[in-house]
């Protein structure tokens, strides 16, 4: 099958209000790259994938229009495609992967992250349009069979505002939907605040809910390591990304074996080299890496494989409609990350929604989470279907 064609959009989200923070950072506008690849026999393949820095600007008139970034696809990356055989993954991949180290990269002030990121996005549209032609789904063409997959919940934000009372009803509605693990920032407050936090959604969740702690690189490394023995009483399932950004990843090492808490990280490893040396360094004890934001399916079956020999278990950041289906396929996969979707609460719930909350509007159809685990389906491909009136009411100029 041939590549005779490709399409992208991006898709620019109203500005979050109020605004949500992580530790040190504030959630960013939702926005999404969104490719769709042709091909002669007539099979598309969609990808997407998100948070790409510079593929969009505000202009003078406060409305976003696309920007350097948004150039990547047309100017680069489509013309080592078009005409090439769809079906041949590995080559595509590593010829896209080969501009990351040519000099041609940087020209437009583009960066390898930005590059990966696209890469991502039309890695997972080959292996959709792969998946497809033999009618099967994702996971049941890659190898896997299970289809209920356990999801994680992601939640306890800060907001301004936000009381403890707001965090301890949310975590008892994401306990109520029988969700059977959940992850709560950490931080982002004084420690004494953050315990009282973390006691009262430990209480909200019960005993046997698995409870995650995501400090998002807000603690120096010795603080770190206070503030994992003091969480260690709340029984805290991982301490995610612990130790400030300069620190790098090899105190997290330290921080697990003295805090005494298991350290999860990965979500900005760039490619399998990154990921391998939080493996080789013994930093992690659960890997993050997120196929949907840098080098695609591919890219993440390498690194499960590093991680499974070193008896890692895979819980990809984000982008759960797609790492659902890599996580069946590998036996080291043990859950994915999800977000509150807006259409299943209502107001009683007094739920928050923050990023990937609303990017659930960009689909008409996509798989559904009962009891905790998200449900792949039987249709061919990754089982999720564009909204297309949405697509044309979120996206910005060409
Ligand atoms: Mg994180």
């Amino acid at each position: 099958m041939i590549i005779t064609k490709i399409e992208y959009e991006i898709l620019v989200w109203p500005e979050l209000n109020p605004q949500f923070w992580m530790s040190l950072l504030p959630v960013n506008r939702p926005h999404e790259l969104i490719v769709k690849v042709h091909t002669d026999e007539g099979v598309v393949g969609i990808g997407h994938t998100d948070q790409i820095p510079g593929i969009y600007r505000i202009d003078s008139s406060g409305k976003p229009s696309p920007n350097a970034a948004s150039r990547i696809l047309p100017d680069l990356i489509e013309p080592l495609l078009i005409g090439k055989d769809a079906g041949d993954i590995e080559s595509r991949w590593n010829d896209m992967f080969g501009v990351t180290f040519q000099r041609r990269w940087n020209r437009n002030g583009w960066t390898r992250g930005q590059l990966m990121a696209v890469i991502a996005a039309i890695d997972m549209a080959l292996w959709e349009i792969a998946a497809k032609r033999v009618e099967k789904p994702v996971y049941q063409f890659i190898g896997g069979s299970e289809n209920a997959i356990r999801c994680y919940m992601a939640g306890g934000y800060y907001r301004e505002g936000k009381t403890i009372e707001h965090l301890r009803r949310e975590m008892e509605v994401f306990r109520r939907q029988g969700f059977t693990a959940v992850k709560m920032r950490v931080g982002g407050d004084s420690l004494d605040v953050d315990l009282e936090r973390v006691a009262v959604a430990r209480e909200a969740l019960g005993p046997d809910v698995w409870l995650m702690l995501d400090a998002n690189e807000a603690y120096e490394s010795n603080d770190g390591i206070e503030a994992a023995k003091a969480f260690a009483a709340h029984d805290i399932f991982w301490f995610e990304e612990p130790a400030r950004w300069y620190e790098g990843s090899s105190v997290w090492k330290r921080v697990a074996e003295e805090g005494g808490i298991a350290v999860a990280g990965g979500e900005q490893a760039a490619a399998r080299w990154e990921a391998s040396d939080l493996v080789e360094s013994g930093a992690i004890s659960y890997m993050e890496f997120d196929g949907m934001r840098t080098g695609g399916p591919s890219e993440w079956l390498k690194v499960a494989a590093i991680c499974e020999k070193a008896g890692i278990p895979m819980v990809p950041h984000h982008g759960p409609l797609i790492h659902a289906h890599l996580v069946s396929a590998v036996s080291n996969g043990l859950m994915v990350e999800v977000f509150p979707n807006p259409a299943e609460y209502g107001p009683e719930d007094e739920l928050e929604f923050t990023r990937w909350d609303r990017k659930y509007e960009m689909f008409s159809s996509y798989p559904e989470i009962v009891e905790g685990s998200l449900i792949l389906p039987d249709t061919p491909g990754w089982g999720f279907e564009l909204d297309e009136d949405a697509v044309g009411r979120l996206r910005v100029g060409q």
